[in-house]
């Protein structure tokens, strides 16, 4: 099911009681980045389900900025269960909830955003993260 980010921006506006305050939605965004955070850790320090094997990144000046990106490693090995799974991405819900609603708040449209910022990232490609 594809999703419609005007139409998601609408309803999170609509529904948005408690938290209506541009204070309370930033500190709400900052928390819930938080908890997506923990909800990642834990699926390696509690269910065990991924490992994390962080190393360092090693970057060749002899290749191009593409071969480098192949070599590079996320670091996450295994796959996650279906309870982490749904976990993470029902506090990825909530994260783009609070994104939403500061949206609202500061008079921005999110599809907007995207829109802008998909076509940069067709048109830099990987140099954007430069
Ligand atoms: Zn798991």
């Amino acid at each position: 099911m594809s999703c419609d980010c005007s139409e998601f921006q609408n309803i999170t506006d609509n529904l948005q009681l408690l938290n209506k305050s541009i204070l309370d939605i930033v500190t709400k965004l900052d928390e819930q980045a938080s908890l997506l955070n923990r909800a990642v850790f834990k699926s390696a320090t509690h269910c065990g389900c991924i490992e994390i094997h962080a190393t360092k990144q090693l970057f060749s000046n002899n290749k191009t900025l593409e071969e480098n990106q192949f070599d590079l490693d996320n670091h996450v090995e295994g796959v996650l269960c279906p309870k982490c799974r749904e976990k993470i991405e029902e506090e990825m819900g909530e994260l783009i909830f609070y994104l939403a609603s500061m949206c609202s708040a500061l008079d921005l449209d999110l599809d907007n955003i995207m829109s802008t910022k998909l076509n940069h990232l067709k048109t830099l490609g990987i140099y954007n993260l430069l």
